[in-house]
């Protein structure tokens, strides 16, 4: 094993700000081969990310966490992309149920300290019991959201899965998103179309006005419009030089040290 840290990875970064999420996506692929997967809420980010993967036929699974209490519409999108695109969906789940966590813990969700818990029981751990299966994880932020994703990179250290996420959509405006989406008809969850800005469980989203932050509708009852469940590394307290260990051989290919193909 060898130490990846973000530090490694400006240049590549600086290379990836000036190419296309779908020439991100076959990187990911040609460098991560069966260890790359992509990560999807089925929120409309997550949609366009599910459609590059089916156009540019890299076949890199999608893993969707049901934590028991997703909205019907959020478990019917990822039905309807996994059977109209061919997406090999992988659901993950929790280790209890959410009526058994509230016998044993009572409602997490209704206060700060215990969101963070219940977020982490029912998101985090999910996925870290696969993370071992993988070292680079697609993800579907833009800088667009602002807050702390405003500067997310493409290429960023995830210390806590010990892998590197892929932000192919990083630079994706909020035009470019609804631009692609509709041109490409994609299939998105229609809780949008209802006001939901964003998507996470029925407990703790709700829709949002027109003039409020796009993430006002998430854990509304706890306040202020600041919290995030942690899955990723851009929205936690990140030391300043995250580092994570893969093979020696992998990093060299991460950085170009061997290999030949070229982006
Ligand atoms: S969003 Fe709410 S219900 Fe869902 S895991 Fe987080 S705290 Fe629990």
């Amino acid at each position: 094993m060898a130490r990846l840290t973000q530090a490694d990875l400006v240049d590549l970064n600086q290379a990836f700000e000036h190419r296309t999420p779908q020439e991100i996506l076959r990187w990911a692929k040609d460098i991560f081969g069966t260890r790359v997967a992509a990560i999807s809420a089925m929120q409309e980010a997550g949609s366009v990310v599910c459609h590059m993967i089916h156009t540019t036929s890299v076949d890199i699974p999608v893993l969707f966490v049901d934590t028991g209490v997703n909205f019907q519409e959020t478990l019917d999108t990822r039905d309807r992309l996994a059977s109209e695109y061919g997406l090999r969906i992988v659901t993950l789940y929790p280790e209890l149920t959410m009526e058994e966590q509230t016998a044993k813990h009572g409602i997490l969700y209704l206060s700060v300290e215990g969101q963070k818990e219940c977020c982490h029981k029912r998101k985090v751990e999910p996925l870290m019991k696969v993370a071992d299966q993988y070292d680079a994880f697609v993800g579907s932020l833009r800088r667009a959201e602002g807050g702390k994703r405003a500067i997310c990179p493409v290429l960023q250290i995830d210390t806590e899965m010990n892998s590197l996420r892929i932000n192919p959509l990083a630079l994706f405006t909020d035009e470019q998103l609804e631009s692609y989406i509709h041109g490409h008809d994609v299939i998105v969850n229609p809780l949008h179309k209802q006001g939901f800005s964003t998507i996470g469980c029925n407990r703790c989203t709700t829709p949002v006005m027109p003039n409020e932050p796009k993430r006002a509708g998430r854990w509304r009852h706890l306040g202020p419009w600041s919290v995030y469940c942690g899955i990723n590394p851009s929205d936690r307290d990140q030391t300043n030089s995250p580092a994570i260990d893969l093979p020696e051989d992998l990093i060299d290919r991460i950085l170009g040290r061997k290999t030949d193909f070229v982006i």
